[in-house]
């Protein structure tokens, strides 16, 4: 029911004695999510579950929003739950006494692994019923499993999954086995939790008749605090301690908390670019677009170095160089007490500073590098400041922004440095030329266009920007203030980052591999997989191998039957569990009578891609920073559009 409809008081009379909050009421909860598509639908169920949580029992709401959004805790805290399919099957068989045959013929009728539990418990019984579990405890339990580390591990988390699929009962079975392999199938996405979280707090503290601006306030609030403080744990403490109108003072930007990153907007090319930045009169700097790993450095007064990925993960491990760099090289200026940096890492000669490959940096371990084994030297080229000196600099615009960056540190010869940049206005098209062939010369992948100063909308007709533009810090935005010119725009070809969501059987050479493999956009508001194309192209033998050991029939990573968010009318030999992100080259977007990806959006048709072709693994990127439908179709519209200039061009030829 919609909010102002429902009345938390009614059902709290009815559920008081349940304290601590039972996971069967968030498990009733999933089944009314997974049974609708509507997201207004989501949003409802979930606000009211906020408000009802905020009566019956405030302590459960952190574990119930870990619970809905599938994962036990912020991506920088690195917390894996680990279970993998042998943990889970010798789980379920002690639990159900099932035999390995029979489990393996319920996977096989259901293909989920969240369905084979509940069938395989459902016809389990005991004497005595045990306790019930709490929402609290399952997480509780999750978190423990987590944490687990060493020889013994494999057995204490084995136990502990056990120990919760006793208790288990019904419903609970399917989702705390959907939980353990991270795919709970509901919607319950970011953006979703967000609103509900915002308009749950609104209508506790103003009553189910609040206006609705005062929502739509509310959910910009909470959605602006996830985005410089990603962690439901510290935002629901700050919300219930003093409300979401104070949120933004009492869950501030925080030192070693990643922000997420802004977001630069395609341009098909120089001229849309030129258009796009504003008037003839708007300054703005070019970069270069340099092809590493971006990454965002914390540095506290005590001298702590944090170093994210773009996807929030902690990296420090990862460059040992950095950090050394950063310590000893007298680097950081002595006024230069805390801060907050966003640069792309690059791999470089060391000698000659020329910058190398990504791919030679991806050749780098994960963590744990150890500084006197690195092969690859790298460089940080710094682009922006987002924190100096205890004072967030995330409303300041880009040209003082850029200032403080540049006085605050020291540069290093193929170590530290800004990256190589231009200051122009769209009269200077020679220049910027020359800058971007430049930059493609030095192995980038082209420039960043950024407005150094926010433009104010004013009512003047002759100019071409009417509108306004911050020049200022927008994590998590996709703003016209940064502007990507690549050199792939060129020749038409681009890139889309898709989650690879099944594949066939290949034939020949491959029949051991997966080949063609079904490849799918997520919309980011539902959480939906739409499937956009096959793709057979571009793989290495030794990524087939990979590819096929981690997506091997028998493991809890594949399934027969096609799960609830994914859109697509082509049935691979098996279904894959969504968990990675890959870049895939096409040649251009065509409307698919086949494939559902953005259906609605341009037509009634949904889009597909030609000539698709494996790129590379994004392992910067999670499957919730995968190409939106809504992406993808402004592509097609772009491409379009350049067709249409093609044919201009031609005609008046
Ligand atoms: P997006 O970040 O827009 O989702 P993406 O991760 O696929 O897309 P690109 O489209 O390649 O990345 O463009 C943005 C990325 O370019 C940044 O995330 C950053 O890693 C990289 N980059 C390289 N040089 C710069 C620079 N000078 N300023 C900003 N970003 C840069």
């Amino acid at each position: 029911v919609s909010p102002s409809e429902f009345d938390p008081i009614e059902h709290l009379a009815a559920l008081k004695s349940l304290v601590p909050a039972p996971y069967f009421l968030l498990t009733h909860l999933f089944t009314q999510v997974d049974a609708t598509r509507s997201r207004i639908k989501i949003i409802n169920g979930l606000t009211n579950f906020i408000r009802l949580l905020m009566l019956l029992d405030k302590s459960a709401i952190t574990s119930a929003v870990w619970l809905s959004t599938n994962s036990i805790g912020p991506p920088y805290t690195a917390l894996e739950l680990g279970i993998g399919g042998s943990i889970l099957s010798k789980a379920l068989k002690t639990v159900s006494g099932i035999s390995a045959p029979a489990l393996k013929s319920l996977y096989d009728k259901h293909g989920d692994i969240g369905d084979v539990a509940f069938e395989a418990k459902v016809s389990v019984r005991t004497l005595v019923d045990p306790p019930r579990l709490s929402m609290k405890g399952v997480y509780d339990t999750l978190l423990q499993i987590a944490v687990a580390k060493g020889s013994k591990s494999q057995e204490l988390k084995q136990k502990l999954v056990e120990k919760l699929l006793i208790r288990g009962r019904g419903e609970e079975v399917r989702y705390l086995t959907r939980t353990f392999v991270q795919h709970l199938r509901i919607g319950a996405v970011r953006t979703t939790m967000l609103t509900a979280l915002a308009r749950a707090f609104t209508f506790t503290e103003y009553g189910s008749d609040c206006a609705q601006d005062k929502l739509q306030k509310a959910e910009e609030v909470v959605r602006q605090c996830y985005a410089r403080h990603p962690n439901y744990n510290d935002i629901i403490a700050a919300l219930l301690v003093s409300g979401v109108e104070k949120l933004a003072e009492s869950c501030p930007m925080t030192l070693h908390i990643p922000i997420l990153p802004m977001l630069g907007s395609i341009t098909k090319d120089m001229s849309e670019m030129l258009v796009k930045i504003g008037n003839e009169h708007t300054e703005f700097a070019c970069e270069f677009k340099y092809d590493g790993q971006r990454a965002q450095i914390h540095y506290d007064e005590c001298g702590k170095i944090s170093i994210f990925s773009r996807h929030l993960e902690l990296m420090t491990d990862k460059y040992p160089d950095i950090v050394d760099v950063l310590r000893s090289h007298r680097v950081i200026l002595d006024g230069t007490r805390s801060f907050i940096l966003e640069g792309e890492i690059v791999a470089v000669n060391e000698v000659t500073g020329a910058l190398g490959s990504f791919q030679s940096l991806s050749n780098r371990g994960r963590k744990g590098v150890q500084i006197d084994s690195i092969s690859v030297a790298v460089c940080l080229f710094a682009f922006d400041l987002m924190y100096l000196n205890g004072e967030s600099l995330l409303d300041v615009p880009f040209r003082a922004r850029r200032d403080l960056l540049r006085s605050s540190f020291a540069p290093v010869p193929h170590k530290f440095a800004y990256a190589e940049s231009i200051d122009a206005t769209p009269l200077d098209q020679d220049a910027i030329s020359t800058f971007f062939h430049s930059s493609i010369e030095s192995k980038c992948e082209g420039i960043m266009v950024k407005l150094l100063d926010s433009i104010v909308a004013t009512t003047t007709t002759s100019t071409r920007r009417t509108k306004s533009l911050l020049s200022t810090y927008t994590p998590d935005l996709r703003r016209e203030s940064w502007l990507k010119v690549k050199k792939d725009y060129d020749s038409a070809a681009d890139s889309l980052d898709l989650v690879p969501i099944g594949g066939w059987y290949g034939n020949g050479r491959k029949s051991n591999f997966w080949s063609p493999v079904l490849l799918a956009a997520r919309d980011p508001d539902t959480g939906i997989f739409q499937a956009v194309c096959k793709c057979m192209t571009g793989f290495t033998d030794a990524m087939y191998k990979e590819i096929k050991a981690k997506y091997d029939e028998g493991t809890i990573n594949v399934t027969r039957l096609k799960p609830a968010d994914f859109e697509t009318p082509l049935t691979p030999e098996y279904f894959w569990v969504p968990q990675e992100v890959w870049e895939i080259k096409f040649a251009d977007i065509t409307l698919s009578p086949i494939y559902p990806a953005a259906q609605g959006i341009i037509s009634d048709r949904g889009l597909s891609i030609r000539f698709p072709r494996f790129i590379r693994k994004r392992d910067d990127k999670g499957i919730e920073e995968a190409s939106s439908p809504a992406f993808l179709a402004e592509l097609y519209q772009r491409q379009q559009s350049r067709g249409t200039e093609d044919q201009d061009d031609t005609h008046e030829q």
